[in-house]
């Protein structure tokens, strides 16, 4: 089990999209007005931290 996780800020999102065209492992996806992360895929690169420009991301311990 990973022992970090990308959270997302619902509050701050606005769905624009941009962490899910960095993403090279296709972790996360928009359904809606919901960025749904994928666990299993997701190696917390960090590189949709960097680009979202909501500050909506956060990579936290689990
Ligand atoms: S941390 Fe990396 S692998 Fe995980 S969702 Fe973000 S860009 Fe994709
Ligand atoms: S880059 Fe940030 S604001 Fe854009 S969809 Fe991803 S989390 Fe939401």
């Amino acid at each position: 089990m990973p022992s970090k996780e990308v959270v997302v800020d619902r509050f701050k999102c606005a769905y624009c999209g941009a962490c899910v065209s960095v993403c090279k492992n296709n972790a996360n996806e928009l359904v809606e007005t919901f960025l749904v992360i994928n666990r299993e895929l997701c190696n917390c690169c960090g590189l949709c931290v960097k680009v979202c420009p909501m500050n909506a991301l956060r990579i936290e311990e689990v």
